[in-house]
């Protein structure tokens, strides 16, 4: 079977950066229901597009092909007293712009002195990356997970 819309694809994913310094090697397979879900980065499902079990290959995808580029703006301080208790070092915190109404989320950075530092910004951003993927299955997705736009079953999102 071809990997198209609406087809679930259980993939070996293997992430390293520019230079070949690995970032992520995912030890359990990833059933990913494939259709513009956002279930894994349109670069990835343009390759996987027409293949079929046992495909493998390597991406060299540039940031903006990947988790998009550095935005500084993203970057906030605050009072240490403002928050709440437990916050550490590589946490995250959800914060509701005034202006917008949107909840970014944001990773504590660094806590010092009575500032907290705050990064919006994917911790991906601004990295080319080098993906290796290897397709284990490809099914037809049910009716019910494209409903939810996601893989249910093994290796999948579980209820
Ligand atoms: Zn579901």
């Amino acid at each position: 079977m071809k990997i198209t819309k609406d087809t679930i694809a259980t993939l070996k994913l293997k992430v390293a950066d520019a230079n070949g310094r690995l970032i992520e090697d995912s030890k359990e397979p990833a059933a990913v229901l494939i259709g513009g879900y956002g279930n894994t980065l349109p670069a990835i499902e343009a390759a996987l597009e027409g293949q079929e079990a046992g495909f493998q290959t390597t991406l060299k995808l540039a940031p903006e092909n990947a988790f998009g580029q550095r935005d500084e703006s993203l970057l906030r301080s605050i009072a240490k007293k403002d928050f709440p208790p437990g916050v550490k070092v590589g946490g995250q915190l959800e914060i509701r712009e005034s202006e917008s109404g949107q909840t970014q989320v944001f990773n504590v950075v660094k806590i010092k002195g009575g500032q907290v530092l705050l990064d919006g910004n994917h911790p991906l951003a601004g990295i080319g990356l080098a993906v290796t993927l290897k397709v284990i299955s490809v099914r037809a997705a049910s009716a019910e997970e494209v409903a939810h736009g996601h893989a249910h079953g093994d290796h999948g999102h579980h209820h």
